[in-house]
Protein backbone atom coordinates (compact mmCIF):
# COMPACT_ATOMS: atom_id res chain seq x y z
CA UNK A 1 0.00 0.00 0.00
CA UNK A 2 1.56 3.27 -0.80
CA UNK A 3 -0.73 5.07 1.70
CA UNK A 4 -1.11 3.98 5.10
CA UNK A 5 -2.21 6.63 7.27
CA UNK A 6 -4.20 9.62 5.42
CA UNK A 7 -6.23 12.93 6.99
CA UNK A 8 -9.31 12.90 4.64
CA UNK A 9 -10.90 16.21 4.46
CA UNK A 10 -14.65 16.01 3.53
CA UNK A 11 -16.21 19.68 2.86
CA UNK A 12 -19.67 20.39 4.23
CA UNK A 13 -20.50 20.89 0.75
CA UNK A 14 -20.26 17.07 0.46
CA UNK A 15 -22.60 16.65 2.73
CA UNK A 16 -25.39 18.10 1.64
CA UNK A 17 -24.96 16.94 -1.63
CA UNK A 18 -27.37 19.08 -4.53
CA UNK A 19 -28.69 21.27 -1.67
CA UNK A 20 -27.16 24.28 -0.87
CA UNK A 21 -27.51 23.93 2.68
CA UNK A 22 -27.55 20.81 5.61
CA UNK A 23 -27.42 17.27 4.57
CA UNK A 24 -28.38 15.00 1.93
CA UNK A 25 -29.12 11.24 2.75
CA UNK A 26 -27.61 9.66 -0.66
CA UNK A 27 -24.72 11.76 -0.20
CA UNK A 28 -23.95 10.64 3.29
CA UNK A 29 -24.40 7.10 2.43
CA UNK A 30 -21.72 7.35 -0.28
CA UNK A 31 -19.38 9.09 2.30
CA UNK A 32 -19.42 7.07 4.76
CA UNK A 33 -19.36 3.92 2.75
CA UNK A 34 -15.60 5.20 1.40
CA UNK A 35 -14.42 5.81 4.73
CA UNK A 36 -15.46 2.45 6.26
CA UNK A 37 -14.28 0.48 3.13
CA UNK A 38 -10.92 2.25 3.33
CA UNK A 39 -10.88 1.23 7.37
CA UNK A 40 -11.65 -1.68 6.87
CA UNK A 41 -9.00 -2.42 4.40
CA UNK A 42 -6.26 -1.56 6.66
CA UNK A 43 -6.19 2.27 6.21
CA UNK A 44 -5.95 4.30 8.94
CA UNK A 45 -8.33 7.20 8.66
CA UNK A 46 -8.41 10.46 9.84
CA UNK A 47 -11.26 13.11 9.19
CA UNK A 48 -11.84 16.62 9.19
CA UNK A 49 -15.23 17.97 8.59
CA UNK A 50 -16.28 21.58 6.66
CA UNK A 51 -19.16 22.96 7.85
CA UNK A 52 -19.73 25.39 4.85
CA UNK A 53 -22.95 23.43 4.47
CA UNK A 54 -24.06 25.26 7.24
CA UNK A 55 -22.39 28.66 7.93
CA UNK A 56 -19.11 30.15 6.96
CA UNK A 57 -17.01 32.46 8.75
CA UNK A 58 -16.05 34.41 4.94
CA UNK A 59 -20.09 35.49 5.23
CA UNK A 60 -19.27 37.39 8.70
CA UNK A 61 -20.27 41.05 6.58
CA UNK A 62 -23.67 39.83 5.44
CA UNK A 63 -24.25 38.99 8.90
CA UNK A 64 -22.96 42.03 10.18
CA UNK A 65 -20.69 40.05 12.81
CA UNK A 66 -17.54 40.13 13.57
CA UNK A 67 -15.30 37.97 12.16
CA UNK A 68 -13.96 36.10 15.01
CA UNK A 69 -17.45 35.24 15.98
CA UNK A 70 -18.25 34.21 12.36
CA UNK A 71 -15.23 31.89 12.64
CA UNK A 72 -16.60 30.44 15.92
CA UNK A 73 -20.26 29.95 14.32
CA UNK A 74 -18.24 27.99 11.14
CA UNK A 75 -16.17 25.96 13.70
CA UNK A 76 -19.32 25.09 15.67
CA UNK A 77 -20.91 23.86 12.29
CA UNK A 78 -17.59 21.56 11.45
CA UNK A 79 -18.91 20.24 15.02
CA UNK A 80 -22.53 19.45 13.84
CA UNK A 81 -21.08 17.88 10.87
CA UNK A 82 -18.78 15.57 12.90
CA UNK A 83 -21.44 14.07 15.02
CA UNK A 84 -23.81 13.93 11.97
CA UNK A 85 -20.47 11.62 10.29
CA UNK A 86 -20.36 9.77 13.78
CA UNK A 87 -23.73 8.62 13.66
CA UNK A 88 -24.32 7.54 10.36
CA UNK A 89 -21.04 5.57 10.69
CA UNK A 90 -21.95 3.71 13.73
CA UNK A 91 -25.04 2.77 12.40
CA UNK A 92 -23.54 0.78 9.47
CA UNK A 93 -21.11 -0.90 12.51
CA UNK A 94 -18.14 1.40 12.71
CA UNK A 95 -18.05 1.14 16.00
CA UNK A 96 -14.15 1.44 16.84
CA UNK A 97 -14.42 5.72 15.71
CA UNK A 98 -13.94 8.91 17.94
CA UNK A 99 -15.01 12.23 17.51
CA UNK A 100 -12.09 14.72 18.68
CA UNK A 101 -12.00 18.49 19.15
CA UNK A 102 -10.06 21.20 20.30
CA UNK A 103 -12.65 23.15 21.24
CA UNK A 104 -13.62 22.09 24.95
CA UNK A 105 -17.35 19.64 24.46
CA UNK A 106 -16.79 17.03 26.74
CA UNK A 107 -19.60 15.48 26.72
CA UNK A 108 -20.13 14.86 23.01
CA UNK A 109 -16.67 14.51 21.98
CA UNK A 110 -13.55 13.99 23.28
CA UNK A 111 -10.57 16.83 23.56
CA UNK A 112 -8.32 16.82 20.40
CA UNK A 113 -4.61 15.66 22.21
CA UNK A 114 -2.05 14.89 19.36
CA UNK A 115 -1.02 11.85 20.92
CA UNK A 116 -4.58 10.10 21.62
CA UNK A 117 -5.09 11.09 18.00
CA UNK A 118 -1.87 9.39 17.48
CA UNK A 119 -2.89 6.34 19.79
CA UNK A 120 -6.22 6.08 18.16
CA UNK A 121 -5.27 5.51 14.50
CA UNK A 122 -2.26 3.16 15.76
CA UNK A 123 -5.21 0.55 17.06
CA UNK A 124 -7.00 1.32 13.39
CA UNK A 125 -9.64 3.47 14.90
CA UNK A 126 -10.90 5.90 12.68
CA UNK A 127 -11.21 9.61 14.00
CA UNK A 128 -13.32 12.77 13.13
CA UNK A 129 -11.91 15.81 13.33
CA UNK A 130 -14.35 18.75 14.65
CA UNK A 131 -14.09 22.05 15.23
CA UNK A 132 -10.89 22.62 12.65
CA UNK A 133 -7.71 24.17 15.01
CA UNK A 134 -10.42 25.62 17.49
CA UNK A 135 -9.22 29.00 16.55
CA UNK A 136 -10.26 32.00 13.72
CA UNK A 137 -9.24 33.34 10.99
CA UNK A 138 -8.98 30.29 9.02
CA UNK A 139 -10.53 27.63 7.27
CA UNK A 140 -10.65 23.68 7.38
CA UNK A 141 -8.66 22.93 4.22
CA UNK A 142 -5.77 24.62 6.47
CA UNK A 143 -6.77 22.53 9.48
CA UNK A 144 -6.43 19.80 6.98
CA UNK A 145 -3.07 20.23 6.41
CA UNK A 146 -2.10 21.08 10.25
CA UNK A 147 -3.38 18.05 11.40
CA UNK A 148 -2.46 15.73 9.03
CA UNK A 149 1.21 16.97 9.82
CA UNK A 150 0.58 16.61 13.47
CA UNK A 151 -0.82 13.23 13.14
CA UNK A 152 2.26 12.04 11.17
CA UNK A 153 -0.68 11.18 8.02
CA UNK A 154 1.49 10.16 4.98
CA UNK A 155 -1.11 12.06 2.77
CA UNK A 156 -4.01 14.75 2.75
CA UNK A 157 -6.68 13.33 0.81
CA UNK A 158 -8.76 16.73 -0.67
CA UNK A 159 -12.41 15.14 -1.44
CA UNK A 160 -14.18 17.33 -3.81
CA UNK A 161 -17.52 17.26 -4.70
CA UNK A 162 -18.05 16.94 -8.67
CA UNK A 163 -13.90 18.33 -9.26
CA UNK A 164 -11.79 15.77 -10.48
CA UNK A 165 -8.61 17.70 -9.74
CA UNK A 166 -7.18 20.97 -10.30
CA UNK A 167 -7.04 22.79 -13.22
CA UNK A 168 -5.30 25.48 -15.13
CA UNK A 169 -8.50 27.44 -15.27
CA UNK A 170 -12.40 27.10 -14.13
CA UNK A 171 -13.21 24.33 -16.44
CA UNK A 172 -17.12 25.67 -16.25
CA UNK A 173 -15.97 29.20 -18.06
CA UNK A 174 -12.89 28.14 -20.09
CA UNK A 175 -13.04 25.27 -22.38
CA UNK A 176 -9.22 25.04 -22.73
CA UNK A 177 -8.54 24.59 -19.02
CA UNK A 178 -6.74 21.78 -18.54
CA UNK A 179 -6.22 19.17 -16.03
CA UNK A 180 -3.41 18.61 -13.86
CA UNK A 181 -2.22 15.05 -13.08
CA UNK A 182 0.81 16.07 -11.30
CA UNK A 183 1.84 19.65 -10.04
CA UNK A 184 4.15 21.40 -7.56
CA UNK A 185 3.10 23.39 -4.77
CA UNK A 186 5.09 26.73 -6.20
CA UNK A 187 3.48 25.93 -9.40
CA UNK A 188 -0.09 26.02 -7.61
CA UNK A 189 1.09 28.84 -5.19
CA UNK A 190 2.62 31.06 -8.27
CA UNK A 191 -0.33 30.25 -10.46
CA UNK A 192 -2.47 30.98 -7.24
CA UNK A 193 -4.48 27.97 -8.23
CA UNK A 194 -8.01 28.19 -5.96
CA UNK A 195 -8.48 24.90 -5.72
CA UNK A 196 -7.46 25.22 -1.50
CA UNK A 197 -6.80 27.76 0.77
CA UNK A 198 -3.05 29.58 -0.24
CA UNK A 199 -2.37 28.82 3.60
CA UNK A 200 -2.90 25.23 3.52
CA UNK A 201 -0.37 24.96 -0.16
CA UNK A 202 1.97 26.90 2.00
CA UNK A 203 1.52 24.77 5.01
CA UNK A 204 1.97 21.81 2.60
CA UNK A 205 4.70 22.50 0.65
CA UNK A 206 7.09 23.75 3.87
CA UNK A 207 7.02 19.87 5.77
CA UNK A 208 6.25 18.22 2.05
CA UNK A 209 2.77 16.67 2.79
CA UNK A 210 1.67 15.57 -0.18
CA UNK A 211 -2.04 15.90 -1.47
CA UNK A 212 -4.75 14.35 -3.81
CA UNK A 213 -7.77 16.53 -5.17
CA UNK A 214 -10.32 14.26 -6.42
CA UNK A 215 -14.11 13.42 -6.74
CA UNK A 216 -15.54 11.74 -3.96
CA UNK A 217 -18.16 10.61 -6.31
CA UNK A 218 -15.60 8.24 -7.64
CA UNK A 219 -16.34 5.09 -6.41
CA UNK A 220 -13.01 3.71 -4.38
CA UNK A 221 -11.67 6.79 -4.53
CA UNK A 222 -9.70 6.44 -0.97
CA UNK A 223 -8.48 2.83 -1.80
CA UNK A 224 -7.76 3.35 -5.03
CA UNK A 225 -4.73 6.38 -4.27
CA UNK A 226 -3.67 4.14 -1.23
CA UNK A 227 -2.60 1.42 -3.76
CA UNK A 228 -1.06 4.09 -5.91
CA UNK A 229 -3.97 5.16 -8.45
CA UNK A 230 -3.79 8.64 -9.58
CA UNK A 231 -7.17 9.06 -9.92
CA UNK A 232 -7.23 12.69 -9.35
CA UNK A 233 -4.32 15.82 -9.04
CA UNK A 234 -1.30 14.87 -7.17
CA UNK A 235 0.34 17.99 -5.72
CA UNK A 236 3.67 17.62 -4.10
CA UNK A 237 7.14 19.59 -3.98
CA UNK A 238 10.17 17.52 -5.97
CA UNK A 239 7.59 16.23 -8.80
CA UNK A 240 7.47 16.57 -12.76
CA UNK A 241 3.99 19.11 -13.63
CA UNK A 242 2.15 16.48 -15.91
CA UNK A 243 -1.28 17.15 -17.08
CA UNK A 244 -3.67 14.49 -18.50
N1 LIG B 1 -13.23 27.67 10.90
C1 LIG B 1 -12.37 28.37 11.76
N2 LIG B 1 -11.23 27.75 12.21
C2 LIG B 1 -10.87 26.51 11.81
C3 LIG B 1 -11.73 25.81 10.92
C4 LIG B 1 -12.89 26.41 10.49
O1 LIG B 1 -12.66 29.50 12.13
O2 LIG B 1 -9.83 26.01 12.24
C5 LIG B 1 -14.51 28.27 10.51
C6 LIG B 1 -14.40 29.21 9.31
O3 LIG B 1 -15.29 30.26 9.53
C7 LIG B 1 -14.89 28.33 8.17
C8 LIG B 1 -15.97 27.52 8.85
O4 LIG B 1 -15.41 27.24 10.14
O5 LIG B 1 -15.44 29.09 7.13
C9 LIG B 1 -16.37 26.25 8.17
O6 LIG B 1 -15.26 25.62 7.62
P1 LIG B 1 -14.94 25.64 6.04
O7 LIG B 1 -15.40 26.92 5.42
O8 LIG B 1 -13.50 25.32 5.89
O9 LIG B 1 -15.86 24.44 5.53
P2 LIG B 1 -15.94 23.75 4.09
O10 LIG B 1 -15.86 24.85 3.05
O11 LIG B 1 -14.79 22.83 3.98
O12 LIG B 1 -17.24 23.03 4.11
Amino acid sequence: MKYKRVLLKVSGGALSGERDFGFEKDSLDRITDEIIKASNSGIEVAVLVGGGNIFRGKTADDWNIERAEADNIGMMATIINSLILRGALVSKGAHDLRVMTPIPMNTVAEPYIRLRAVHHLDKGKIIILGGGIGQPFVTTDYASLQRAIEIRADVVLMAKQGTDGVYTDNPNTNPEAKRYKTLTYDEAISKNLKVVDGSAFILAKDYKMPMYIFDFNKKDSITDICSGKNIGTFVGNDCEIEMY
